[in-house]
């Protein structure tokens, strides 16, 4: 089982791309944004305790995140690959992902594609998803730069070890979606043959 993580700050296009490559390679799209704004919906009371951090722009703490990650993962263990999208964004994330890779025997993380983009540009690529989107997180800049400045603390350093440098694939964001998506299905067939 492939596993590939896309990694970077908000509004540096993770989503997008991961649609498209699930959609290509027959990969599951697993979004722990998507999971959360879903349980937000379906007025859980995981969704409850989830909205207070959102809509604030922090992260939602690991106990949490870990516990609702830990139980989609288990859906999807027949899977030929999975694309994280927002997953994981804290060291612990990460520990405890190869720790249910490992107790399930899934393989390990293949690749991490690390998308850079200048925090100007993501911001107005924010601001102008909140108007479509209707995303409360996204519509207010404060919220923005502090999902923003969320990431440069707790978020941004964790790979940086060693033990990654080889998994390590950095992208231009700033380039077309196209673009970006023929680089990165050209890395993942490498990967594949
Ligand atoms: P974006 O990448 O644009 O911030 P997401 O949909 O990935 O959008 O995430 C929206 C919000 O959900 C985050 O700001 C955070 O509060 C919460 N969230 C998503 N994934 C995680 C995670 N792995 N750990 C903690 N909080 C998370």
């Amino acid at each position: 089982m492939i596993h590939i993580i896309l990694f970077g700050p908000p509004g540096c296009g993770k989503g997008t791309q991961a649609k498209i490559i699930s959609n290509k390679f027959g990969f599951i799209h697993l979004s722990t944004g998507i999971i959360f704004r879903n349980h937000i919906k379906r007025k859980t009371n995981l969704g409850k305790l989830a909205s207070f951090y959102i809509n604030q722009g922090t992260l939602v703490p690991d106990i949490i995140t870990i516990n609702m990650f830990n139980i989609e993962i288990k859906k999807h263990i027949k899977a030929k690959g999975i694309i994280y999208d927002g997953y994981p964004r804290t060291k612990n994330q990460i520990f405890s992902l190869e720790k249910e890779l490992h107790k399930f025997c899934l393989g390990k993380i293949n690749i991490i594609f690390y998308f850079f983009i200048q925090k100007n540009l993501i911001i107005n690529r924010l601001l102008k998803r909140g108007k479509t989107s209707y995303r409360d997180d996204d519509t207010d800049i404060i919220t923005v730069k502090r999902r923003i400045k969320e990431y440069d603390k707790k978020t941004s350093l964790i790979w940086d070890n060693h033990k990654w440098k080889n998994s390590i694939i950095k992208l231009n964001a700033s380039l077309s979606v196209d673009e970006i998506s023929v680089f990165m299905e050209k890395k993942i067939l490498n990967l594949l043959y």
